[in-house]
């Protein structure tokens, strides 16, 4: 299988790449190793499995990722917008200057481009999804400071 390396920058660092393809492509299962999300980047224990890279057909990164109760990501924005498709648990999601947001199964989130957000588990669930996290010259994501535990509190 071809495999696609992105910038370390990327929240997804590699996947197999339907670039180019003339046909339907089916990537199995288990394709794509998990790792577990850097902890410059993430709070509490979190896996990312990636599912597709960022190309010039895709045009975003595809990842699921797991978080563990109180897991969390760090502040970031997202330079093209980020879709979040929750698959399981309940988590949080939160928008700088506002009141967190409960998002579980089933629910989709919009993350607009340059917002200042976070999201994981909330503290008392599990909580997965899968990010598309679109791309513009090459990048997904500008990481920021983690969520302090009292921000991670807060309502
Ligand atoms: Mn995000």
């Amino acid at each position: 299988m071809k495999k696609t390396i992105l910038a370390a920058s990327s929240l997804v660092l590699a996947g197999v790449a339907p670039a180019s393809a003339q046909s339907i492509q089916v990537t199995e299962a288990g394709s794509n190793r998990s790792i577990i999300a850097p902890a410059q980047n993430f709070s509490g224990t979190a896996a990312v499995t990636p599912l597709f890279p960022g190309n010039a057909e895709t045009h975003a990164t595809g990842g699921l990722v797991n978080f563990t109760p109180g897991a969390r990501t760090a502040w970031h924005t997202h330079p093209a917008g980020q879709m979040l498709i929750i698959t399981s648990g309940r988590g949080w999601v939160q928008e700088e200057g506002r009141e967190r947001i409960v998002v579980r199964a089933g629910d989709v989130v919009w993350i607009p481009v340059g917002v200042k957000h976070w999201h994981g588990a909330t503290a008392s669930d599990a909580m997965a999804h899968i990010a598309l996290s679109y791309m513009k010259d090459g990048n997904n994501v500008t990481w920021m400071e983690q969520v302090t535990d009292e921000q991670y509190a807060a309502p």
